[in-house]
């Protein structure tokens, strides 16, 4: 099975993505579609995982210069970083919408949550301190349906999800 011929999906994807770079002032490169490509199919993966993905794809390239090209899209706005607790940076693909994120605390599982007043920023600070308020980063933490039922279930410990 060989994964090296592009289907029409996936050209369509990656002239869809390589407008966005132009959009950007990126030039367009097969790392580069082939990041955007790993990310926009995992969304909220962690570094390594798009590593995995795009060597996957493409073995010449290096775990670094996979960093280096996620930071270069964080960057200009074509991928968002997302900072959680206890966890590497994750990327996604979803931009621009101030939309915020629920993660588990027993599994890490993270999921998207739409913004509650759909503009940033998302709280009104009782003190500004006379700065300009452009952000309120909104991280819902909590347990996610599988874990409780795991830890209501008396086999629960002896699954692992
Ligand atoms: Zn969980
Ligand atoms: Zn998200
Ligand atoms: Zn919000």
């Amino acid at each position: 099975m060989s994964s090296t011929v592009p289907t029409t999906e996936r050209r369509a994807r990656e002239a869809r993505w390589a407008a966005r770079l132009h959009e950007h002032g990126r030039r367009v490169t097969r790392q580069r579609l082939a990041v955007l490509d790993a990310v926009e199919h995992a969304p909220h993966a962690v570094a390594e995982e798009v590593a995995g993905t795009v060597r996957a794809e493409l073995p010449g390239i290096t775990v670094q210069s996979v960093y280096v090209v996620l930071s270069d899209l964080t960057e200009s706005g074509l991928l968002r970083r997302i900072e959680v607790p206890h966890s590497p940076a994750r990327y996604e693909t979803r931009v621009a919408d101030n939309h915020h994120h629920a993660v588990c605390t027993s599994c890490g599982r993270i999921e998207d949550v739409d913004c509650a007043v759909g503009h940033a920023p998302c709280l009104t600070p009782s003190d500004t301190h006379g700065m300009t308020i452009q952000v309120a980063e909104v991280l819902y933490q909590g347990i996610c349906a599988d874990c409780r039922a795991a830890a209501q279930s008396p086999a629960g410990s002896s699954r692992n999800h």
